[in-house]
């Protein structure tokens, strides 16, 4: 079995972590102390110079957090390590792993469209996506994930995942988070498309404020789509009072 470490573990770190167990060794590390989270889904606890060792590594930290990490600890990387990152956009980590880390290392972009919520009952068939970066193995990387994980494994480059999430991502949160504000409820005589736009609250308007901005702040594409969004909106409104 090969050794793979999670670095980061909060919450995508913890859910993803029994997915891993029956394929690979897994070791964790965190800022935080999450030891006997670890323990309890039969994952080693483990310091950052051991779990940055491993043949495989996982990135699961917050975006806002990857420059310094890489900055101060890509020295200590395994030169021959696969390193993979899961966040909600590809661009920014793909340019921040290639600057900074060691030029042996196979680096893979990915970003799994799921967490605790969409994955509660399972992630069998849901969409994950994979950025190619630098590396050898990506036939074993998509066999993994779609045979192994029964992911529907989606390749784009960091650019075109990018430009989609600013409309997946980048509007749908948009929109979540102006309709969590509003406090929009529930009520008996709603329609199908009503129902729709409480899922969309609920899913997603309780994300935490780090994702939110990361979504938002760190795609270069999805200040553009809530510009076009906020003018239609104004259009709209334009059109219906006559100002
Ligand atoms: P989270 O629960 O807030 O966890 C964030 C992780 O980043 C924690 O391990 C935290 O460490 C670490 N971190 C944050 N700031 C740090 C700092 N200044 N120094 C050191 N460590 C720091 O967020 P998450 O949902 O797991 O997201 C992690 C990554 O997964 C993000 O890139 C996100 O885009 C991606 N992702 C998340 C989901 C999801 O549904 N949650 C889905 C797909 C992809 P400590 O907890 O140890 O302090």
């Amino acid at each position: 079995m090969q050794s793979l470490s999670i670095i980061g573990f909060g919450t995508f770190g913890q859910f993803i972590a029994p997915y891993l167990v029956p394929h690979f060794h897994v070791f964790a590390w965190s800022r935080s102390n999450y030891e006997s989270q670890a323990l309890s889904l039969h994952v080693h606890w483990s310091a950052l110079d051991e779990a940055l060792q491993k043949e495989i590594i996982i990135l699961c930290t917050n975006i806002s957090f990857f420059e310094d990490f890489l900055k101060a600890h890509s020295h200590a990387v395994n030169p021959h390590a696969i390193v993979v990152d899961v966040a909600s956009v590809k661009l920014k980590p793909v340019e921040l792993m290639l600057k900074y880390l060691p030029a042996t290392c196979e680096i893979v972009g990915t970003h799994p469209l799921f967490g605790p919520q969409s994955g509660k009952n399972g992630i069998e068939g849901l969409n994950f996506v994979v950025c190619p970066v630098r590396t050898s193995k990506m036939d074993c990387i998509v066999r993994f994930a779609s045979e192994q994980l029964k992911l529907n494994v989606l390749l784009r480059t960091a650019e075109e995942h990018d430009k989609e999430m600013a409309y997946v991502q980048g509007l749908t949160h948009f929109i979540a988070r102006a309709l969590s504000a509003m406090d929009v409820k529930e009520f008996e005589m709603k329609t199908r498309a009503y129902e729709r736009l409480l899922d969309v609250k609920n899913f997603l308007g309780g994300d935490s404020w780090e994702l939110f901005t990361s979504i938002e702040n760190d795609n270069p594409f999805a200040i553009h789509i809530r510009e076009q969004f906020k003018v239609e909106l104004q259009n709209l409104e334009q059109k219906l009072t006559g100002n």
